[in-house]
């Protein structure tokens, strides 16, 4: 079904797309191949598997049967030219910048990121000599304003987790584009259901499977996903990708994969190099939810959108963030970027502050007080002294953070559960 696979709707391409009956044997379901290595048919396959020549299997730290329909189904509903799964959201990031990036090199970077990512980006992308200079990508001249010869990248968040702001990605894109480079997307609060960054000019997407993707919080993992548009070879800037790789006898990837040269340099260079694979069980596991995704994701924000307006109307709330609300900033670009609802996120600023916070964490029963988001289960955690601590306090502020705030993932249980719990905890909270 290949060859006619864009006239599928995206129900159909999240259960089909990239898998077919297993040739061995016939399993309709995508066996999980649970294997190291694959057989050579002859020492003269070996050698053209090796350098490049042909394309096929040869080693689980590159390439896996079962992972390759994960891609595969991926990069479809992301409407990508192709995609490299790895071990977890945060690889993906190290994945996508990897082959930009070089030491003295530079990444702009919005405020409003995951708290790991502006650890990951603040800190220890240092020590491979790479920096990000953040910005507030809504503020269109600060962000050209950073951007200077060494940049090689802007990053952002769809749908920043955890306040819910929508980037204006299509701007964003504009800047890059005039600039002469890559725009990256993380896209994993708004998953391809409900956010399609390529078409709004997104050159590159990441995700944290281990959220929404996968749904249920059982396996982490990544992905890169190329819109194949990107003309690497139109500066000087991309030698990765423009210039002879002397570890493969000379071979220009951009001139010989084309569309497909950053999915092919991630899997020949990044994953054989880097080793951040994602195994075979889990790409299993994140394929069995993706075949749900659309679903779940109509019931995340159904729920969400119930319950943010109930909270929003609550005594003991100062304010709720959900950019499906329309006291939010973000309301008016969700008919543009999301135009199927703001996601599952947001997050709840208490009147009694922190305090109010912990206690509130504390007395949720039907929540998972857990560093986790996107499952079908709702949960809870209180950001600033958890997955934001290593910030300070004007970075948790920045990134939607702040002391008096807790983060919502809103599952997909009964809607009237989820507020009841809510009710309860909140009283005490207050009290
Ligand atoms: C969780 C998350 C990440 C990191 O993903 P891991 O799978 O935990 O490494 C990156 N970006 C966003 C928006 C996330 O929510």
């Amino acid at each position: 079904m290949s060859d006619k696979i864009h006239e599928f709707g995206f129900d159909t391409l999240q259960i089909h797309a990239g898998s077919r009956p297993d040739p061995a044997t016939g399993a309709r379901q995508t066996p999980i191949y649970q294997t190291t290595a694959y057989v050579f048919r002859d020492a003269e396959h070996a050698a053209a598997l090796f350098n490049l020549q042909e394309v096929g299997y040869i080693y689980s730290r590159l390439t896996n049967p079962t992972v390759a329909v994960l891609q595969e189904r991926i990069a479809t509903l992301e409407g990508g030219s192709g995609a490299v799964c790895c071990s977890s959201g945060h690889a993906a990031q190290i994945m996508a910048l990897f082959p930009l990036m070089s030491p003295g090199r530079n990444v702009v970077v919005s405020t409003r990121l995951y708290g790991g990512s502006v650890t990951q980006f603040s800190q220890t992308i240092k020590r491979f000599g790479w920096s990000a200079k953040f910005v507030d990508i809504d503020d269109t001249d600060a962000v050209k304003a950073a951007i200077d010869d060494d940049t090689r990248a802007i990053f952002c968040e769809s749908i920043a987790n955890p306040g819910g702001h929508i980037a204006d990605i299509d701007t964003l894109a504009k800047i890059a584009d005039d600039a002469g480079l890559p725009l990256i997307v993380d896209n994993t609060s708004a998953t391809p259901y409900l956010c399609r960054p390529i078409e709004h000019g997104a050159t590159l997407v990441v995700h944290s499977m281990t959220k929404f993707l996968t749904g249920n919080g059982t396996v982490t993992g990544g992905c890169v996903v190329d819109s194949g548009t990107f003309d690497w070879s139109a500066s000087d800037k991309f030698p990765s990708l423009s210039e002879p790789e002397p570890a493969y006898h000379g071979l220009k990837f951009h001139e010989t994969f084309g569309p497909l040269a950053f999915t092919f340099h991630g899997i020949a260079i990044g994953l054989r190099d880097l080793g951040m694979t994602l195994n075979p069980q889990a790409a299993h596991y994140t394929l069995m939810g993706i075949e749900t995704l659309s679903l779940r994701m109509q019931k995340h924000v159904e729920n969400a959108e119930t319950v943010a307006s109930w909270l929003e109307n609550h005594d003991a709330v100062e304010a709720v963030t959900y950019a499906g609300l329309k006291s939010s900033p973000s309301y008016d670009r969700v008919a543009k970027i999301c135009p199927k609802g703001a996601g599952g996120l947001f997050t709840v600023a208490l009147k009694g502050g922190y305090e109010a916070c912990v206690k509130l964490v504390d007395n949720l029963e039907l929540f998972s007080h857990v560093a986790n988001l996107g499952d079908t289960r709702s949960l809870v955690i209180h950001s600033a002294s958890t997955t934001h601590r290593q910030l300070t306090p004007e970075q948790q502020t920045a990134a939607g953070a702040a002391p008096n705030v807790v983060r919502i993932s809103i599952g997909i249980e009964d809607a009237d559960d989820i507020i009841a719990d809510l009710d309860q905890a909140l009283k005490k909270a207050s009290s």
